[in-house]
């Protein structure tokens, strides 16, 4: 079965990069809905949070982990939003797990 973001892992597909390590890739969304949108995706393909096992654990606190740092090179220093759609209910499109990493919102009054 085809997946965009098993491609864009492999280098099958383009993307803009960010961050790449052992266990997981960051490139920006193609469809920003933020000054800054990044996805940060699991080298692994798991569809999505229900299909994390136990074997998962570690990964899912290294995601977690890195999204400090990784905020920090894009400049978010003032905070950002992470989003994790899962399945159709929640918006999910792309069946591979991914985390939205959003940041840059203008606030009214600046
Ligand atoms: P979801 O709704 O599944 O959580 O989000 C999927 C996200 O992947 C969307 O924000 C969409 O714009 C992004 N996306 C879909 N296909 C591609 C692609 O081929 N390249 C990149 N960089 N982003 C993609
Ligand atoms: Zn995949």
């Amino acid at each position: 079965m085809s997946c965009v973001f098993c491609d864009i892992v492999a280098g099958r597909a383009p993307a803009r990069f960010v961050h790449q390590d052992e266990q997981v890739v960051a490139f920006h969304d193609i469809h920003p809905k933020a000054p800054v949108h990044v996805l940060v995706v699991p080298r692994v393909h798991v569809a999505s949070l229900d299909h994390l096992g136990p074997e998962h654990e570690a990964l899912v606190l290294h995601i977690i982990r890195l999204l400090p740092g990784l905020a920090r090179r894009l400049g978010l220093a003032e905070g950002y939003r992470t989003v994790v759609n899962t399945g159709r209910g929640g918006g999910q499109i792309v069946d591979h797990l991914h985390l939205h990493l959003l940041g840059g919102f203008r606030h009214p009054g600046r």
